[in-house]
């Protein structure tokens, strides 16, 4: 199912480029959850955290007033219906159910809009773990009701300076704090991204989406879906909803984000070359020089300038088609859901609906499941701004 050659490779992508000092923190954690992944009380463990904490399974919803609209069946994976509301909260669980058995007691994470810290600080006040998460200072002015959810679930939050004082550098200052505390520290990564193992960890612990999707569908339908869409940020809810799927018949489409116009998008795979980010091989949008590119996009969720090394391979090799929608489609589909289904959807999940549209039109009657990564409620404040004409206090051109 894995593309894997050699361990921690997607074909020529993946791999670990880290500062000497990570590697056997790096070489620790892949032992450490090869074996919790065969333990049959971890994975107890888990299922049951997410069972009656995360809330799954989550339910596979058929859109019927949606799908008349559109031309064909519209089912929708309601990770949006998750605690704290977008699938993140998967992810976070696992990791820190790992980190607890493993004996380290403090968390380190980066947040971009805040949904993974949200989803970590609750992670680690579950299991009474300390958590520290970096965050650039333009994103906590920007996300200041996540800024409180992390602290009133007990997180420390550091707002990081430098760069263009967003996630990029927020990464940068997790990874320097785990390089300097690396023995009592757990870096809970929240994405399919960095070096080996978390791309691998990442996806087994969203495969939970897949792996419900698929034995919801074909209990119901007796069959699979024509196609499976997803979102592509780093690529961590669309890796855990394509895995299941890959040996399948069905047609497997990632969305990333093209913002306003083609030079603004987050289009890694569309519009980067092959390089290192953040530890790992993989496409990276940068320029001639081989710097890291600024990005945009209405979803701050997509807005990063790499994805997980399997989403390179699975470009490369044909398996997964990637598609652009842009911050207007995007928008558009976030009103016809609400209107026609009476659910709010995150600006990120709106660029997969907005594909589902489009691939509708072009393909009759088909049956497809879009991966519904998260609720809009978060995006309220740009959604509103957009909608009357005013400048968002979170978006425009401060979001570059
Ligand atoms: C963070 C986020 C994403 C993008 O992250 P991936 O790792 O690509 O899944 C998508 N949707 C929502 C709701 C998010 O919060």
């Amino acid at each position: 199912m894995t593309t894997t050659m050699k361990p921690g490779r997607f074909g020529v992508f993946g791999g670990r480029y880290v500062p000497e000092t990570l590697m056997a923190n790096l070489i620790e954690l892949e032992a450490a959850f090869e074996a919790a992944w065969e333990d049959k009380s971890f994975k107890a463990d888990l299922a049951a955290t997410l069972a009656d904490f995360v809330g799954r399974p989550t339910p596979l919803y058929f859109a019927e007033r949606l799908s008349g609209e559109w031309g064909g069946r519209v089912f929708l994976k309601r990770e949006d219906l998750t605690h704290t509301g977008a699938h993140k909260i998967n992810n976070a669980v696992g990791q820190a159910l790992l980190a607890k058995r493993m004996g380290k007691q403090r968390i380190v994470a980066e947040t971009g809009a805040g949904q993974h810290g949200v989803a970590t600080a609750a992670a680690c006040a579950r299991l009474g773990l300390s958590c520290r998460v970096y965050m650039g200072a333009l994103d906590c002015e920007r996300q200041q009701p996540n800024v409180a959810r992390m602290k009133l679930l007990g997180a420390e939050v550091f707002p990081c300076e430098g760069g263009t004082r967003n996630l990029k550098v927020a990464i940068n200052e997790a990874i320097r704090d785990w390089v300097a505390h690396p023995n009592e520290t757990y870096y809970l990564l929240g994405s399919a991204v960095g070096p080996h193992p978390y791309p691998t960890i990442v996806r087994e612990l969203q495969s939970v989406i897949g792996i419900e999707a698929r034995e919801q569908f074909s209990r119901r339908e007796g069959k699979l879906p024509d196609a499976v869409i997803a979102c592509v940020g780093g690529g961590s809810n669309a890796i855990g909803i394509f895995a299941p799927f890959l040996d399948d018949k069905v047609a497997l489409f990632g969305v990333e984000a093209g913002g306003d116009s083609p030079q603004h998008g987050s289009c890694t795979l569309a519009h980067g070359r092959p390089g290192v980010l953040h530890g790992a091989f993989s496409y990276v949008l940068q320029d001639g020089d081989g710097q890291i590119t600024g990005t945009h996009s209405i979803a701050p969720g997509l807005d990063y300038p790499g994805v997980g090394p399997q989403h390179s391979a699975l470009k490369d090799s044909g398996r997964v088609r990637y598609e652009i929608e842009t911050d207007e489609t995007a928008l558009a589909a976030f009103h016809e859901l609400s209107r026609i289904e009476g659910i709010l959807p995150a600006l990120e999940s709106s660029h997969a609906l907005a594909f589902a549209r489009r691939y509708l039109r072009e393909n009759k009657g088909k049956t497809v499941i879009v991966n519904l990564s998260g609720r809009g409620d978060k995006d309220l404040p740009s959604i509103m701004a957009r909608s009357t004409g005013l400048p968002a206090r979170d978006g425009g051109a401060n979001a570059r």
